[in-house]
């Protein structure tokens, strides 16, 4: 009998299975990938997401393996240029995007370490219920051999698509239309700071990760997916860097890609359920928002840290109480991650305002003012953060 299983080894089935296990719960966390391995996605962590690694003690892992530090962004759209860095969270400045080969091995290094038992090449395919249908278990295939395990909680971590969601019926509270599609590759030996442009109908960045390689990454309204994905790809991708980013584009002449070209459509925008009695959700599996504002792990990490901290000493007690702090969790999810959701909402619209453009030329003059806004893209502060007497002067 386990205190909790975890199904899912990222973002955020692993951060939670450590923190539970650091609380003195007995976890097992399964994933049916074989790790470590990549997945489809780009990997800048802003800098909350930053701090948390740091509190964890994990973020001298992510330095040591040779990922640089973000502390320099180029943001331009239009006429406007802003340079500069964020005022920061807890002392983190920088935000790192190191390779999910690298992140999500040292997220379950660190599980592991703090006593989590982990069964990669595990799958669960259904879930165990008592009696009155409160979930107390999980069934599955190890290494394809039938198992079957029990606890007093089962988090899905499983992703946009979890399992664990589909089996608990857990129906989407908001949801909303799917607004962008993202293709990205790697590039060796291209010199970048992390750099964002924006051009109507299109959204490109770059940012240095592992191995001195730059992730140069597009974005497309979700209705030129099929037209993007059925044509020549490589061709739409290096034209969107090409018009809406052209020095960035300059500086990919004459070299060649690391990996192969990736993408996906399946940008997703919604809160589900996220919990019920014996089960909770957390990362993707409950809430997943377009990638653009790239939000997905430090949002991950929020919720483990407060699923945990909502369920600590509620573990194996009265199952009331238990549930009362599922309850918990959810309303704190969504009031924290709300805002998040809806300023990704507005950037995946890929369109330009006038006002908005008003806005950031009166920030650019300002070296304050640009460190307020780079705030608020690393998710720090909300926008109404930037109506400070100076920018008003300045309007
Ligand atoms: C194109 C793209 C770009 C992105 N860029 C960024 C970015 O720059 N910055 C950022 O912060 N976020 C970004 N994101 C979002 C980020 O990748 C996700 O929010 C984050 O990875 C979510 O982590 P997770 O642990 O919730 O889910 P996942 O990473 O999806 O992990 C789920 C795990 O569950 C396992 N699993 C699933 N089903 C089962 C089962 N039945 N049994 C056992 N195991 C199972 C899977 O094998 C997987 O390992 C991007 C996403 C995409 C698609």
């Amino acid at each position: 009998m386990f205190d909790a299983i975890v199904v899912g080894a990222r973002c955020a089935g692993a951060p939670t299975a450590m923190l539970l296990a650091h609380a003195g719960y007995r976890v097992l966390m399964v994933d049916r990938a074989d790790f470590p391995s990549d997945t489809l996605s780009t990997h800048l962590i802003h800098q909350p997401g930053v701090a948390a690694l740091a509190r964890w003690g994990l973020l001298d892992r992510i330095r040591d393996s040779g990922c640089p530090p973000l502390n320099n962004a180029i943001y331009e759209v239009a006429d406007v240029r802003l340079e500069g860095c964020a005022r920061g969270v807890e002392g983190q400045r920088a935000g790192y995007a190191p390779r999910r080969t690298v992140l999500d091995a040292i997220l379950v290094d660190g599980a592991v370490e703090a006593g989590v038992e982990f069964r990669d090449k595990c799958s669960v395919t259904d879930l165990l219920r008592d009696e009155a249908g409160r979930v107390v278990g999980v069934v599955g295939r190890y290494r394809g051999v039938p198992f079957t395990e029990r606890a007093h909680l089962v988090i899905g971590a499983d992703g946009m698509h979890s399992k664990v969601a589909a089996l608990c019926d857990a129906p989407f509270t908001v949801h909303r239309p799917r607004l962008t599609c993202a293709y990205y590759a790697y590039w060796h030996d291209v010199p970048a700071d992390l750099e964002l442009y924006e051009a109507p109908s299109s959204w490109v960045a770059a940012v240095p990760t592992n191995d001195r390689a730059t992730l140069v990454l597009t974005y497309f309204p979700q209705s030129r997916f099929d037209e993007v994905r059925t044509t020549n790809t490589y061709h739409a991708y290096l034209e969107q860097v090409r018009t809406t980013a052209p020095a960035l584009h300059e500086r990919l002449q004459g070299k060649v890609l690391a990996e192969r070209l990736r993408g996906t459509g399946d940008q997703q925008n919604f809160f589900r359920r996220s919990h019920g009695p014996g089960w909770a959700l957390v990362g993707d599996a409950g809430h997943h928002k377009d990638s653009i504002t790239a939000r997905g792990i430090s949002d991950a990490f929020f919720q483990a840290e407060c699923l945990v901290r909502q369920v600590s000493g509620r573990l194996g007690g009265d199952p009331g109480l238990l549930d009362a702090a599922l309850e918990a969790y959810e309303q704190e999810r969504d009031a924290a991650l709300t805002p998040g959701f809806q300023a990704t909402l507005a950037a995946a619209q890929l369109q330009q305002h006038e006002q908005r453009l008003e806005l950031l030329r009166a920030v650019q003059t300002d070296p304050d003012l640009k460190a307020i806004y780079f705030d608020i893209v690393a998710g720090i502060e909300p926008i109404s953060a930037l109506y400070v007497p100076k920018l008003l002067a300045l309007l």
